[in-house]
């Protein structure tokens, strides 16, 4: 079958692989559309996450085409989404199910040591229904699958800082990890959720998903004080950006007290005097991935129509056409998420 396989530095290619195979706790996905993420434009740019040879793409949905004997709740024909993490199931971290902790999660996982999604089929290890694999109802389409993913990241995040009611929020970064944070932030009851960014599209996508959406260009502080008014404060930030300065510029945002969730991931150091997390009292959480409640909740969050997907979704594109759709995934001001669709739209 066809798999996009990362081969180095800016260069994913097209290649004919094998075709997985349902062992007894297996199931095999037929993929209709599979996302690229953030963290695959890292590995793109600067092979920061995976080896050369992995065939990437982890935010997938399709439809089971063959299911493994021991393989309880779930059958051919379901259509499914998965995560992507394959913990080891008996550290200390595993115990606590916090999967997403657990070291191995990231090197067994699919697209992390095991084949990804940016393929016609994808082997999900270890079926469980509501563990790791999540059926989608027939009012979710697999696009909105494909979403499920980085919304169980926001998820996890907004659950991170605590009850978010009535809260003023600045999400810091609109790329699509931003706009679920903001999603699930309108959903959980946040007061003003402020979303700020440079890209006009982003901030429209944005404004459209409920957030106060706020041109970053004049620099954060001029910007935020324009928006917030008299008296305003922020709560808490969400880091999404991934720009080096901002954690600064958000530990001068935020209020004495309030925290900051960051959930971004960088390729440079960030330098800030922590004499202000002392002072104001801050707290720094950060954030990654999800847990299996955390998963659900994305899939009952979309279910339920509490979130949307398809503002998000800017571009689909072939799988023969991989190299083009992570081009199109670079430009910020042209794109937000680009799915791929291994078996046609
Ligand atoms: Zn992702
Ligand atoms: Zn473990």
């Amino acid at each position: 079958m066809k798999a996009a396989v990362f081969k180095g530095v800016q260069d994913i290619q097209v290649e004919d692989v094998d075709e997985p195979e349902a062992g007894p706790t297996d199931l095999v996905v037929s993929v209709a559309a599979c996302g690229i993420c953030g963290s695959d434009l890292h590995t793109f740019l600067h092979g920061s996450f995976v080896e050369p040879g992995q065939v990437m793409g982890h935010e997938f949905a399709g439809e089971v085409i063959a299911a493994g004997t021991d393989v309880q709740g779930l059958a051919v024909g379901d259509r499914v989404t998965a995560s992507p993490i394959v913990p080891c199931g008996h550290c200390a971290r595993c115990a606590e199910q916090r999967y997403n902790l657990c070291a191995e999660a990231w090197t067994t996982g699919i697209a992390y040591g095991r084949p990804g999604a940016f393929a016609e089929r994808v082997r999900i290890p270890n079926s469980v229904a509501g563990e790791n694999v999540f059926k989608l109802d027939e009012s979710v389409p697999d696009e909105a699958g494909a979403t499920v993913e980085p919304l169980a990241v926001a998820v996890h995040a907004v659950r991170l800082a605590g009850d978010v009611a009535g809260q003023t929020a600045l999400v810091l970064g609109l790329g699509t990890i931003g706009q679920q944070v903001v999603q699930v932030l309108k959903a959980y009851g946040a007061g003003r959720v402020i979303g700020m960014d440079l890209s006009p599209l982003r901030l429209r996508a944005a404004a459209e998903l409920g957030a106060e959406a706020v041109d970053g260009a004049p620099g954060l502080q001029d910007a935020l004080a324009a928006t917030l008014g008299e008296g305003g404060e922020v709560d808490v930030v969400f880091e999404c950006s991934g720009v080096p300065a901002l954690n600064a510029a958000a530990l001068d945002a935020v209020k004495a007290g309030g925290t900051i969730v960051v959930l971004a991931l960088y390729d440079d150091d960030v330098s800030f005097n922590p004499t202000v997390l002392v002072q104001k009292e801050i707290r720094l959480q950060g954030s990654i991935a999800y847990t299996s409640d955390d998963f659900g909740e994305a899939v009952a969050l979309l279910t339920r129509g509490a979130v949307q997907f398809a503002p998000l979704i800017t571009q689909r594109e072939s799988l023969d056409d991989v190299a083009g759709a992570f081009a199109v995934q670079l430009e910020k001001d042209r794109s937000l998420k680009v799915l791929i669709t291994p078996n046609g739209a």
